[in-house]
C-alpha cells in the first residue's frame, strides 16, 4: 500500500479530531476509523464514516423509542432472528463508507453491486497514478482445467517469470504511452481520451457507501471462495471492520449466511433418507452428479 506523506498526514489530522455527538458510536471502529487497511500491492480499505450499531437494528425491529437495547442476551436473540428469517430491513438502519482503491478490473467486478453510492476517481479531471496491480507468485495461477471461472496449479519457473515480465512490461509500456498523449508540449490530448489504453491492473479509487443488508449481501458473494482472490481480499478486510463495528450482526451473519449451506428440497429429502439409514448413491438420489458432490461436499462425506 503507497500513501504519500501529505494522505498519511490527512489521516493523522483526521484522526486527531474528534467530535461529540448524541448519536451512537462504537469504539472498536472509531479505533479503525480513517485507517487505511492494506489489501493487495497497492490497494487498501478504509472507514470513513458509519451509521448506527448492533442496537440500531434492534430498535428499528421493535420501532422502540429508546435505543432498543434490554439485555445483550435478547439484542442477541433477536438479531440471530431477524437474520435466520431474512427480515432484512432493520440491518438496512445501520450505513457505512468506504474508501477504497482498487484495480480497475476488480472495481469492474465490484460495480455490479448496484445497491450502493458511489463516486469513483475521475480519469476525466486527474491523471491517474502509477499504479498497478502485479500479481504475490503465490497468486500467479493457471486456467483450472475443472471450472472455467477459476484457478488452478501456481505458475512455477521460466513461465511465472515470462508472465510477470508481460505484465509489468505492458502495464509500463501503457502508462508511458499515456504520459505521452497527455503531454501539453506534444500531443496533449484530453485526459478522458488518454486513459482508455491504461490496462486493467491499473489502480482507481472510490468512495463506497452502503447499508448494512447490502453490505452482508455483498460479502457473502465476494468474501465466498468462489469469488475471485482479488476481490475476495477486499471482502475480508471489510469483514474486520464489520466485526468491529456490529459485533452481533457479524456473528449472526457468519452463522446464518458465511457458512450456512441451502439445501434445496430434493436435498433434503436426501438428507432424511440418509439419516433414517439409507445407503445411498448419486444414481438413486435424484441430484445430479453435480448437485450430489456439492451437496456431499457440504456435508463433509
Ligand atoms: C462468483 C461470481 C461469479 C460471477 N460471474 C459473473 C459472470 O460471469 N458474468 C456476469 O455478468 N456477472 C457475474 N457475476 C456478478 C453477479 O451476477 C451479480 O451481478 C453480482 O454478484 C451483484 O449481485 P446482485 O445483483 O445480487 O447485487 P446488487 O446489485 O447489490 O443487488 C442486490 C439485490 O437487489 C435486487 N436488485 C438490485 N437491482 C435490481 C434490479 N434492477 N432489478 C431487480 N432486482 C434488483 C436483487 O434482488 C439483487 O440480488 C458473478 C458474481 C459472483 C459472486
Amino acid at each position: 500500500m503507497s500513501l504519500t506523506p501529505e494522505q498519511t498526514s490527512e489521516i493523522h489530522a483526521a484522526r486527531a479530531q474528534s467530535q461529540q455527538t448524541r448519536r451512537a458510536t462504537v469504539p472498536a471502529l472509531e479505533e479503525m476509523l480513517f485507517t487505511a487497511l492494506p489489501v493487495l500491492d497497492h490497494g487498501f480499505v478504509r472507514v470513513v464514516d458509519y451509521m448506527g450499531d448492533d442496537a440500531a437494528v434492534v430498535q428499528a425491529a421493535r420501532v422502540s423509542y429508546g435505543r432498543g437495547t434490554r439485555k445483550t442476551s435478547e439484542d442477541e436473540g433477536l438479531i440471530r432472528y431477524l437474520m435466520r428469517h431474512w427480515h432484512s430491513t432493520p440491518f438496512e438502519m445501520c450505513e457505512i463508507k468506504y474508501h477504497v482503491k482498487l484495480p480497475i478490473f476488480v472495481a469492474r467486478q465490484w460495480i455490479r453491486h448496484r445497491t450502493a453510492n458511489v463516486n469513483e476517481y475521475s480519469a476525466r479531471y486527474s491523471i491517474m497514478d502509477k499504479e498497478f496491480y502485479i500479481p504475490a507468485p503465490e497468486h500467479l495461477a493457471a486456467q483450472s482445467a475443472e471450472n472455467r471461472q477459476g484457478r488452478g496449479a501456481v505458475l512455477e519457473g521460466e513461465d511465472a517469470v515470462r508472465v510477470l515480465g508481460l505484465l509489468r512490461q505492458d502495464a509500463e509500456q501503457t502508462y508511458a504511452h499515456y504520459e505521452e498523449m497527455l503531454d501539453e508540449d506534444g500531443p496533449g490530448l484530453a485526459r478522458e481520451l488518454a486513459r482508455m489504453n491504461l490496462t486493467l491492473n491499473t489502480y482507481t479509487q472510490w468512495y463506497w457507501k452502503t447499508d448494512l443488508h447490502n453490505l452482508f449481501h455483498f460479502l457473502r458473494l465476494r468474501a465466498d471462495r468462489h469469488a475471485q482472490y482479488e476481490i475476495r481480499v477486499y471482502a475480508e478486510a471489510m469483514l474486520e471492520t464489520v466485526k468491529a463495528w456490529v459485533p452481533l450482526s457479524y456473528a449472526a451473519f457468519t452463522d446464518y449466511r458465511l457458512g450456512a449451506v441451502t439445501l434445496s428440497a430434493k436435498m433434503l429429502e436426501v438428507l432424511r433418507r440418509m439419516l433414517a439409514g439409507e445407503v445411498l448413491e448419486q444414481p438413486a438420489s435424484g441430484l445430479s452428479k453435480r448437485e450430489w458432490t456439492e451437496m456431499m461436499a457440504a456435508l463433509g462425506r
